[in-house]
Protein backbone atom coordinates (compact mmCIF):
# COMPACT_ATOMS: atom_id res chain seq x y z
CA UNK A 1 0.00 0.00 0.00
CA UNK A 2 1.24 2.97 -0.94
CA UNK A 3 1.48 6.13 1.15
CA UNK A 4 0.26 9.31 0.39
CA UNK A 5 1.10 11.65 2.27
CA UNK A 6 -1.09 14.77 0.60
CA UNK A 7 -2.98 16.50 3.19
CA UNK A 8 -6.34 15.10 4.18
CA UNK A 9 -9.03 16.77 6.41
CA UNK A 10 -12.60 15.17 8.26
CA UNK A 11 -14.72 15.98 11.14
CA UNK A 12 -12.97 13.59 13.55
CA UNK A 13 -15.49 13.73 16.58
CA UNK A 14 -18.89 11.85 16.36
CA UNK A 15 -21.93 13.23 14.29
CA UNK A 16 -23.90 14.84 16.46
CA UNK A 17 -24.15 17.50 19.07
CA UNK A 18 -21.85 17.77 21.69
CA UNK A 19 -19.69 20.44 23.87
CA UNK A 20 -16.67 20.04 21.35
CA UNK A 21 -16.20 18.88 18.13
CA UNK A 22 -13.03 18.05 16.33
CA UNK A 23 -12.10 18.62 12.45
CA UNK A 24 -8.82 17.54 12.09
CA UNK A 25 -6.21 17.73 9.23
CA UNK A 26 -2.99 16.20 8.09
CA UNK A 27 -0.40 15.76 5.49
CA UNK A 28 3.50 16.26 5.14
CA UNK A 29 3.01 19.99 5.15
CA UNK A 30 0.32 22.08 6.70
CA UNK A 31 2.01 25.22 7.13
CA UNK A 32 0.09 26.59 3.90
CA UNK A 33 -3.08 25.55 5.20
CA UNK A 34 -2.23 27.50 8.51
CA UNK A 35 -1.19 30.49 7.20
CA UNK A 36 -4.51 30.67 4.97
CA UNK A 37 -6.42 29.69 7.99
CA UNK A 38 -4.55 32.01 10.72
CA UNK A 39 -2.33 34.26 8.49
CA UNK A 40 0.72 35.50 10.77
CA UNK A 41 -0.28 34.31 13.89
CA UNK A 42 1.91 30.92 14.16
CA UNK A 43 1.28 27.91 16.05
CA UNK A 44 3.48 26.58 18.25
CA UNK A 45 3.59 23.09 18.09
CA UNK A 46 1.88 21.11 20.88
CA UNK A 47 0.25 24.55 22.41
CA UNK A 48 -3.25 25.36 22.52
CA UNK A 49 -4.48 28.38 21.13
CA UNK A 50 -7.48 29.91 21.06
CA UNK A 51 -8.76 32.00 18.45
CA UNK A 52 -11.36 32.75 15.83
CA UNK A 53 -12.32 30.78 12.86
CA UNK A 54 -13.16 32.68 10.16
CA UNK A 55 -14.20 32.72 6.50
CA UNK A 56 -11.91 34.00 4.07
CA UNK A 57 -13.80 37.36 4.17
CA UNK A 58 -13.51 37.39 7.98
CA UNK A 59 -16.98 36.68 9.43
CA UNK A 60 -16.47 34.70 12.36
CA UNK A 61 -17.43 31.31 11.93
CA UNK A 62 -16.28 29.75 16.00
CA UNK A 63 -14.16 30.52 18.41
CA UNK A 64 -11.90 27.49 19.73
CA UNK A 65 -8.67 25.95 19.67
CA UNK A 66 -6.42 25.46 17.15
CA UNK A 67 -3.75 22.87 18.24
CA UNK A 68 -0.65 21.93 15.73
CA UNK A 69 1.31 18.58 15.85
CA UNK A 70 4.57 18.47 14.10
CA UNK A 71 4.90 15.32 12.50
CA UNK A 72 6.38 12.69 13.05
CA UNK A 73 4.85 13.76 16.72
CA UNK A 74 0.91 13.19 16.04
CA UNK A 75 -0.97 10.60 15.63
CA UNK A 76 -0.34 10.05 11.77
CA UNK A 77 3.13 10.97 11.70
CA UNK A 78 3.10 13.76 9.34
CA UNK A 79 1.75 17.59 10.57
CA UNK A 80 -1.72 17.23 12.03
CA UNK A 81 -3.64 20.58 12.76
CA UNK A 82 -6.71 20.08 15.62
CA UNK A 83 -9.37 22.57 15.28
CA UNK A 84 -11.39 22.30 18.27
CA UNK A 85 -14.75 24.14 17.96
CA UNK A 86 -18.58 23.56 19.70
CA UNK A 87 -19.72 20.53 18.41
CA UNK A 88 -22.43 21.18 16.61
CA UNK A 89 -23.12 19.91 13.27
CA UNK A 90 -23.84 23.22 11.26
CA UNK A 91 -20.76 24.61 12.70
CA UNK A 92 -18.52 22.06 11.95
CA UNK A 93 -19.98 21.43 8.22
CA UNK A 94 -18.67 25.12 8.63
CA UNK A 95 -15.69 24.53 9.86
CA UNK A 96 -14.92 21.40 7.83
CA UNK A 97 -15.93 23.45 4.35
CA UNK A 98 -13.42 26.14 5.11
CA UNK A 99 -10.36 23.99 5.77
CA UNK A 100 -10.98 22.54 2.48
CA UNK A 101 -11.34 25.74 1.00
CA UNK A 102 -8.30 27.56 2.56
CA UNK A 103 -6.18 23.78 1.74
CA UNK A 104 -7.38 24.13 -1.88
CA UNK A 105 -4.30 25.06 -2.93
CA UNK A 106 -2.17 22.97 -1.28
CA UNK A 107 -4.13 19.98 -3.12
CA UNK A 108 -6.49 19.32 -0.08
CA UNK A 109 -9.43 16.95 0.06
CA UNK A 110 -11.50 15.67 2.87
CA UNK A 111 -10.34 12.05 3.91
CA UNK A 112 -11.66 8.98 3.53
CA UNK A 113 -12.63 6.25 5.85
CA UNK A 114 -10.13 5.21 8.12
CA UNK A 115 -7.06 7.04 6.28
CA UNK A 116 -5.86 8.76 9.31
CA UNK A 117 -5.63 5.35 11.08
CA UNK A 118 -4.27 3.81 7.56
CA UNK A 119 -1.24 7.00 6.98
CA UNK A 120 -0.67 6.26 11.61
CA UNK A 121 0.12 1.94 10.15
CA UNK A 122 2.15 3.04 7.32
CA UNK A 123 4.11 5.28 9.33
CA UNK A 124 4.88 3.19 11.77
CA UNK A 125 3.21 4.84 14.94
CA UNK A 126 1.03 1.44 15.17
CA UNK A 127 1.43 -1.94 13.70
CA UNK A 128 -2.31 -3.32 12.14
CA UNK A 129 -3.49 -4.80 15.30
CA UNK A 130 -2.96 -1.87 17.31
CA UNK A 131 -4.82 0.04 14.44
CA UNK A 132 -7.64 -2.58 14.66
CA UNK A 133 -7.71 -2.10 18.37
CA UNK A 134 -8.60 1.62 17.31
CA UNK A 135 -11.88 1.41 15.81
CA UNK A 136 -12.58 -1.45 18.23
CA UNK A 137 -12.04 0.22 21.01
CA UNK A 138 -14.64 3.33 19.60
CA UNK A 139 -16.98 -0.05 18.67
CA UNK A 140 -16.97 -1.69 22.03
CA UNK A 141 -20.37 -2.39 23.30
CA UNK A 142 -19.06 -3.20 27.03
CA UNK A 143 -16.52 -2.35 29.35
CA UNK A 144 -14.11 -4.89 29.13
CA UNK A 145 -14.19 -4.93 25.97
CA UNK A 146 -12.98 -1.50 25.79
CA UNK A 147 -10.37 -2.40 28.14
CA UNK A 148 -9.20 -5.45 26.02
CA UNK A 149 -8.97 -2.91 23.13
CA UNK A 150 -6.69 -0.34 25.08
CA UNK A 151 -4.60 -3.23 26.04
CA UNK A 152 -3.91 -4.27 21.92
CA UNK A 153 -3.92 -0.33 21.53
CA UNK A 154 -1.05 -0.18 24.02
CA UNK A 155 0.94 -2.89 21.92
CA UNK A 156 0.44 -5.95 24.62
CA UNK A 157 -1.06 -7.86 22.11
CA UNK A 158 1.50 -7.21 19.05
CA UNK A 159 4.58 -7.81 21.37
CA UNK A 160 2.97 -11.14 22.44
CA UNK A 161 2.45 -12.02 18.99
CA UNK A 162 6.13 -10.25 18.31
CA UNK A 163 7.78 -12.63 21.11
CA UNK A 164 5.92 -15.28 19.44
CA UNK A 165 7.81 -14.58 15.75
CA UNK A 166 11.05 -13.72 17.65
CA UNK A 167 11.10 -17.39 18.50
CA UNK A 168 9.73 -19.09 15.61
CA UNK A 169 12.38 -17.32 14.13
CA UNK A 170 15.50 -18.18 16.63
CA UNK A 171 14.53 -21.88 15.13
CA UNK A 172 14.36 -21.03 11.82
CA UNK A 173 17.83 -19.87 12.18
CA UNK A 174 19.13 -22.75 13.91
CA UNK A 175 17.78 -24.90 10.74
CA UNK A 176 19.44 -22.89 8.45
CA UNK A 177 22.61 -22.67 10.19
CA UNK A 178 22.37 -26.34 9.62
CA UNK A 179 21.12 -27.03 6.54
CA UNK A 180 24.26 -25.54 5.47
CA UNK A 181 26.61 -28.11 7.47
CA UNK A 182 24.62 -31.15 6.06
CA UNK A 183 27.25 -33.58 7.77
CA UNK A 184 25.92 -32.11 11.25
CA UNK A 185 22.43 -32.52 10.33
CA UNK A 186 21.10 -35.82 12.18
CA UNK A 187 22.76 -34.30 15.15
CA UNK A 188 20.86 -30.75 14.94
CA UNK A 189 17.70 -31.74 16.86
CA UNK A 190 18.96 -33.28 19.92
CA UNK A 191 22.38 -30.85 20.30
CA UNK A 192 20.05 -27.79 20.00
CA UNK A 193 17.32 -28.87 21.72
CA UNK A 194 14.68 -27.68 18.87
CA UNK A 195 12.57 -29.94 20.04
CA UNK A 196 12.06 -28.36 23.49
CA UNK A 197 12.05 -25.18 21.96
CA UNK A 198 9.30 -25.88 19.52
CA UNK A 199 7.05 -27.49 22.23
CA UNK A 200 7.84 -24.02 24.19
CA UNK A 201 6.41 -22.18 21.20
CA UNK A 202 3.58 -23.83 20.69
CA UNK A 203 2.66 -24.36 24.19
CA UNK A 204 2.53 -20.06 24.45
CA UNK A 205 1.16 -19.76 20.86
CA UNK A 206 -1.53 -22.06 22.37
CA UNK A 207 -2.17 -19.75 25.59
CA UNK A 208 -2.18 -16.64 23.33
CA UNK A 209 -4.72 -18.15 20.82
CA UNK A 210 -7.34 -18.88 23.78
CA UNK A 211 -6.32 -15.45 25.59
CA UNK A 212 -7.60 -14.06 22.19
CA UNK A 213 -10.68 -16.13 21.60
CA UNK A 214 -12.39 -15.31 25.36
CA UNK A 215 -11.18 -11.73 23.71
CA UNK A 216 -12.95 -11.79 20.55
CA UNK A 217 -16.50 -12.98 22.70
CA UNK A 218 -16.24 -9.77 24.21
CA UNK A 219 -15.81 -7.91 20.55
CA UNK A 220 -18.53 -10.21 18.88
CA UNK A 221 -21.05 -11.51 21.67
CA UNK A 222 -23.62 -14.16 21.20
CA UNK A 223 -26.77 -13.47 19.52
CA UNK A 224 -29.55 -15.25 21.40
CA UNK A 225 -32.93 -15.93 19.87
CA UNK A 226 -36.38 -15.92 22.19
CA UNK A 227 -38.32 -18.71 20.41
CA UNK A 228 -41.43 -19.87 21.52
CA UNK A 229 -45.30 -19.74 21.18
CA UNK A 230 -47.16 -16.55 22.01
CA UNK A 231 -47.55 -15.88 25.91
CA UNK A 232 -44.68 -18.94 27.23
CA UNK A 233 -43.07 -15.40 28.26
CA UNK A 234 -40.26 -14.17 25.74
CA UNK A 235 -40.68 -10.34 26.42
CA UNK A 236 -41.15 -11.60 30.21
CA UNK A 237 -37.67 -13.50 30.48
CA UNK A 238 -35.89 -10.48 27.95
CA UNK A 239 -36.60 -8.39 30.96
CA UNK A 240 -35.59 -10.25 33.10
CA UNK A 241 -32.22 -11.17 31.52
CA UNK A 242 -32.27 -7.10 30.93
CA UNK A 243 -33.17 -6.25 34.22
CA UNK A 244 -35.26 -3.27 32.35
CA UNK A 245 -38.72 -3.08 30.99
CA UNK A 246 -37.59 -3.16 27.10
CA UNK A 247 -40.25 -5.07 25.54
CA UNK A 248 -44.18 -5.26 25.84
CA UNK A 249 -45.18 -7.73 28.18
CA UNK A 250 -49.16 -8.13 27.74
CA UNK A 251 -51.59 -11.08 28.32
CA UNK A 252 -52.89 -10.86 24.94
CA UNK A 253 -51.23 -13.48 22.58
CA UNK A 254 -49.40 -12.53 19.81
CA UNK A 255 -48.69 -8.57 20.67
CA UNK A 256 -45.52 -9.01 20.22
CA UNK A 257 -45.50 -8.49 16.46
CA UNK A 258 -41.80 -6.69 15.13
CA UNK A 259 -38.96 -8.20 16.89
CA UNK A 260 -37.16 -6.38 19.78
CA UNK A 261 -33.55 -6.78 20.09
CA UNK A 262 -31.60 -5.63 23.03
CA UNK A 263 -27.81 -5.68 24.08
CA UNK A 264 -27.38 -6.84 27.51
CA UNK A 265 -24.13 -7.83 29.16
CA UNK A 266 -23.00 -11.24 31.27
CA UNK A 267 -19.70 -10.61 32.58
CA UNK A 268 -19.14 -8.22 29.99
CA UNK A 269 -20.30 -10.77 27.05
CA UNK A 270 -22.45 -8.51 24.64
CA UNK A 271 -25.82 -10.71 24.27
CA UNK A 272 -27.48 -9.26 21.38
CA UNK A 273 -30.81 -10.93 22.43
CA UNK A 274 -33.97 -10.85 19.68
CA UNK A 275 -37.39 -11.35 21.27
CA UNK A 276 -39.23 -12.92 17.87
CA UNK A 277 -42.81 -12.03 16.93
CA UNK A 278 -45.06 -14.98 18.74
CA UNK A 279 -44.62 -17.66 15.60
CA UNK A 280 -48.59 -19.01 15.21
CA UNK A 281 -49.17 -22.71 13.73
CA UNK A 282 -49.66 -22.23 9.68
CA UNK A 283 -53.13 -23.33 10.29
CA UNK A 284 -53.97 -19.60 11.88
CA UNK A 285 -55.29 -16.99 10.44
CA UNK A 286 -52.69 -14.05 10.46
CA UNK A 287 -52.29 -10.14 9.07
CA UNK A 288 -49.68 -8.98 6.33
CA UNK A 289 -47.96 -7.26 9.31
CA UNK A 290 -47.96 -10.23 11.44
CA UNK A 291 -46.81 -12.30 8.50
CA UNK A 292 -43.66 -10.22 8.06
CA UNK A 293 -43.10 -10.49 11.75
CA UNK A 294 -42.58 -14.03 11.46
CA UNK A 295 -41.01 -14.34 8.70
CA UNK A 296 -38.27 -11.93 9.88
CA UNK A 297 -38.20 -14.24 13.22
CA UNK A 298 -37.31 -17.00 10.62
CA UNK A 299 -34.70 -14.84 9.50
CA UNK A 300 -33.05 -14.38 12.63
CA UNK A 301 -33.07 -17.93 14.04
CA UNK A 302 -30.50 -18.32 11.07
CA UNK A 303 -28.22 -15.88 12.53
CA UNK A 304 -28.47 -17.33 16.29
CA UNK A 305 -25.59 -18.77 18.19
CA UNK A 306 -28.02 -20.21 20.59
CA UNK A 307 -31.70 -20.61 20.84
CA UNK A 308 -33.67 -20.18 23.90
CA UNK A 309 -37.00 -22.17 22.82
CA UNK A 310 -39.35 -20.91 25.81
CA UNK A 311 -42.28 -23.46 26.97
CA UNK A 312 -44.87 -23.15 28.93
CA UNK A 313 -44.17 -25.61 32.29
CA UNK A 314 -47.50 -25.75 33.55
CA UNK A 315 -49.42 -26.12 30.35
CA UNK A 316 -46.64 -27.86 28.23
CA UNK A 317 -45.80 -27.91 24.64
CA UNK A 318 -48.59 -28.02 22.09
CA UNK A 319 -48.54 -28.80 18.67
CA UNK A 320 -47.20 -25.74 17.18
CA UNK A 321 -43.61 -26.46 19.55
CA UNK A 322 -43.16 -29.21 17.54
CA UNK A 323 -43.40 -27.35 14.48
CA UNK A 324 -41.49 -24.49 16.00
CA UNK A 325 -38.41 -27.05 16.89
CA UNK A 326 -38.75 -28.79 13.36
CA UNK A 327 -37.42 -25.50 12.02
CA UNK A 328 -34.20 -25.09 13.93
CA UNK A 329 -31.30 -24.96 12.11
CA UNK A 330 -28.64 -27.75 12.33
CA UNK A 331 -25.75 -27.53 14.70
CA UNK A 332 -26.93 -24.75 16.78
CA UNK A 333 -27.59 -25.13 20.20
CA UNK A 334 -30.59 -24.85 22.08
CA UNK A 335 -32.13 -24.58 25.60
CA UNK A 336 -35.37 -25.60 26.28
CA UNK A 337 -36.36 -23.00 29.26
CA UNK A 338 -39.57 -24.36 31.04
CA UNK A 339 -41.08 -21.16 32.14
CA UNK A 340 -43.89 -20.61 34.91
CA UNK A 341 -42.49 -22.69 37.50
CA UNK A 342 -44.27 -20.87 39.65
CA UNK A 343 -47.56 -21.87 38.44
CA UNK A 344 -46.47 -25.05 37.35
CA UNK A 345 -44.91 -26.19 41.01
CA UNK A 346 -41.12 -27.34 38.88
CA UNK A 347 -38.19 -26.48 41.35
CA UNK A 348 -35.52 -23.94 39.80
CA UNK A 349 -32.88 -25.63 37.85
CA UNK A 350 -30.70 -27.51 34.56
CA UNK A 351 -31.16 -30.65 33.23
CA UNK A 352 -28.67 -31.75 30.32
CA UNK A 353 -30.71 -34.13 28.40
CA UNK A 354 -29.61 -35.14 24.98
CA UNK A 355 -31.72 -33.08 22.85
CA UNK A 356 -31.26 -29.96 25.13
CA UNK A 357 -30.10 -28.78 27.80
CA UNK A 358 -33.75 -28.10 29.72
CA UNK A 359 -33.68 -25.09 32.28
CA UNK A 360 -36.81 -24.93 34.92
CA UNK A 361 -37.20 -20.74 35.89
CA UNK A 362 -39.55 -18.43 36.49
CA UNK A 363 -39.78 -15.06 34.16
CA UNK A 364 -41.84 -13.34 35.95
CA UNK A 365 -40.76 -13.71 39.96
CA UNK A 366 -37.35 -14.05 38.97
CA UNK A 367 -36.40 -17.97 39.82
CA UNK A 368 -34.09 -19.28 38.19
CA UNK A 369 -32.62 -16.60 35.79
CA UNK A 370 -29.02 -17.14 37.24
CA UNK A 371 -28.83 -20.56 36.13
CA UNK A 372 -29.73 -19.48 33.07
CA UNK A 373 -27.08 -16.85 32.74
CA UNK A 374 -24.78 -19.29 33.43
CA UNK A 375 -25.80 -21.80 30.82
CA UNK A 376 -25.58 -18.75 28.63
CA UNK A 377 -21.73 -18.39 29.04
CA UNK A 378 -21.05 -21.67 29.19
CA UNK A 379 -22.45 -22.24 25.90
CA UNK A 380 -20.71 -19.01 24.66
CA UNK A 381 -17.45 -20.92 25.79
CA UNK A 382 -16.39 -18.09 28.34
CA UNK A 383 -14.12 -19.17 30.97
CA UNK A 384 -13.02 -16.77 34.23
CA UNK A 385 -9.28 -16.95 33.97
CA UNK A 386 -8.31 -13.67 35.50
CA UNK A 387 -6.40 -13.58 33.07
CA UNK A 388 -6.02 -10.47 30.35
CA UNK A 389 -7.33 -10.52 27.60
CA UNK A 390 -6.85 -9.30 23.56
CA UNK A 391 -9.59 -7.85 21.84
CA UNK A 392 -8.93 -10.24 18.92
CA UNK A 393 -11.02 -10.56 15.52
CA UNK A 394 -11.60 -13.42 13.61
CA UNK A 395 -8.25 -12.63 11.71
CA UNK A 396 -6.38 -12.66 14.15
CA UNK A 397 -7.65 -16.18 15.59
CA UNK A 398 -7.57 -17.72 12.02
CA UNK A 399 -3.59 -16.73 11.70
CA UNK A 400 -2.59 -17.88 14.90
CA UNK A 401 -4.57 -21.21 14.34
CA UNK A 402 -3.22 -21.48 10.91
CA UNK A 403 0.52 -21.08 12.67
CA UNK A 404 -0.06 -23.46 15.24
CA UNK A 405 -1.05 -26.12 12.20
CA UNK A 406 2.54 -25.04 10.60
CA UNK A 407 4.04 -25.37 14.33
CA UNK A 408 2.51 -28.50 14.77
CA UNK A 409 3.39 -30.27 11.54
CA UNK A 410 6.95 -29.20 12.32
CA UNK A 411 6.60 -30.99 15.61
CA UNK A 412 5.54 -34.10 13.49
CA UNK A 413 8.63 -34.02 11.09
CA UNK A 414 10.86 -33.59 14.28
CA UNK A 415 9.35 -36.69 15.97
CA UNK A 416 10.08 -38.91 12.85
CA UNK A 417 13.81 -40.66 12.89
CA UNK A 418 13.97 -39.78 8.61
CA UNK A 419 14.02 -36.07 10.16
CA UNK A 420 13.57 -33.86 6.70
CA UNK A 421 15.15 -30.42 8.01
CA UNK A 422 13.98 -28.49 4.64
CA UNK A 423 10.63 -29.61 5.41
CA UNK A 424 11.38 -28.54 8.99
CA UNK A 425 12.07 -25.33 8.08
CA UNK A 426 9.47 -24.69 5.55
CA UNK A 427 6.93 -25.77 8.36
CA UNK A 428 8.58 -22.41 10.17
CA UNK A 429 8.71 -20.37 8.04
CA UNK A 430 5.39 -20.58 7.03
CA UNK A 431 3.89 -20.26 10.68
CA UNK A 432 5.81 -17.03 10.73
CA UNK A 433 4.05 -15.70 7.84
CA UNK A 434 0.89 -16.81 9.32
CA UNK A 435 2.13 -14.76 12.82
CA UNK A 436 3.48 -11.67 10.65
CA UNK A 437 0.40 -11.38 8.99
CA UNK A 438 -1.28 -9.72 12.16
CA UNK A 439 0.44 -7.31 12.94
CA UNK A 440 0.49 -6.76 9.48
CA UNK A 441 4.82 -7.20 8.79
CA UNK A 442 3.54 -9.11 5.80
CA UNK A 443 -0.24 -8.43 5.08
CA UNK A 444 -0.69 -7.96 1.33
CA UNK A 445 -2.31 -4.63 0.15
CA UNK A 446 -5.97 -5.80 -0.24
CA UNK A 447 -5.93 -6.55 3.23
CA UNK A 448 -5.21 -3.92 4.33
CA UNK A 449 -7.79 -2.28 2.17
CA UNK A 450 -10.45 -4.00 3.89
CA UNK A 451 -9.17 -3.20 7.88
CA UNK A 452 -9.31 0.33 7.00
CA UNK A 453 -12.00 0.84 4.91
CA UNK A 454 -14.42 -0.47 7.50
CA UNK A 455 -13.56 2.93 9.65
CA UNK A 456 -15.53 5.95 9.09
CA UNK A 457 -14.66 9.10 8.09
CA UNK A 458 -12.52 10.87 10.64
CA UNK A 459 -10.73 8.00 12.39
P1 LIG B 1 -44.64 -13.57 25.11
O1 LIG B 1 -45.86 -13.42 24.26
O2 LIG B 1 -44.05 -14.93 24.91
O3 LIG B 1 -43.65 -12.49 24.91
O4 LIG B 1 -45.14 -13.54 26.63
P2 LIG B 1 -45.10 -12.32 27.67
O5 LIG B 1 -43.77 -12.14 28.23
O6 LIG B 1 -45.74 -11.16 27.03
O7 LIG B 1 -45.97 -12.94 28.83
C1 LIG B 1 -47.32 -13.39 28.64
C2 LIG B 1 -48.03 -13.45 29.99
O8 LIG B 1 -47.44 -14.46 30.82
C3 LIG B 1 -47.95 -12.15 30.80
O9 LIG B 1 -49.17 -11.94 31.42
C4 LIG B 1 -46.87 -12.43 31.80
O10 LIG B 1 -47.02 -11.66 32.98
C5 LIG B 1 -47.07 -13.88 32.08
N1 LIG B 1 -45.84 -14.53 32.56
C6 LIG B 1 -44.60 -14.47 32.00
N2 LIG B 1 -43.71 -15.18 32.73
C7 LIG B 1 -44.40 -15.68 33.79
C8 LIG B 1 -44.02 -16.49 34.91
O11 LIG B 1 -42.86 -16.88 35.10
N3 LIG B 1 -45.00 -16.82 35.77
C9 LIG B 1 -46.30 -16.39 35.61
N4 LIG B 1 -47.19 -16.76 36.52
N5 LIG B 1 -46.66 -15.63 34.58
C10 LIG B 1 -45.74 -15.26 33.67
ZN1 LIG C 1 -43.94 -10.82 23.97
Amino acid sequence: MKLDSSPIAAIATAPGRGGIGVVRASGKNLAPLMTALFGAQQLKPRHATYLPFTEADGSIIDQGIAIHFKGPHSYTGEDVLELQGHGGPIVLQLLLARVLEAGRDSGLRLAEPGEFTRRAFLNDKLDLAQAEAVADLIDASTEAAAKSASQSLSGAFSNTIHALVEQVTGLRMLVEATLDFPEEEIDFLEKSNARGQLKAVIEALNKVFAQAAQGALLREGLNVVLAGQPNVGKSSLLNALAGADVAIVTPIAGTTRDKVSETIQIEGIPLNIIDTAGIRSAGDTIDAVERIGIERTWGEIGKADVILHLLDADHGPTLADETIVAAFPEGVPVVRVWNKIDLSGHKPGVDSMPDATHVYLSAHEHIGIDLLRAELLRIAGWQQTGESLYLARERHLIALKSAGKHLDIAAAHAAQDDQSLDLFAEELRLAQVQLSSITGEFSPDDLLGVIFSRFCIGK
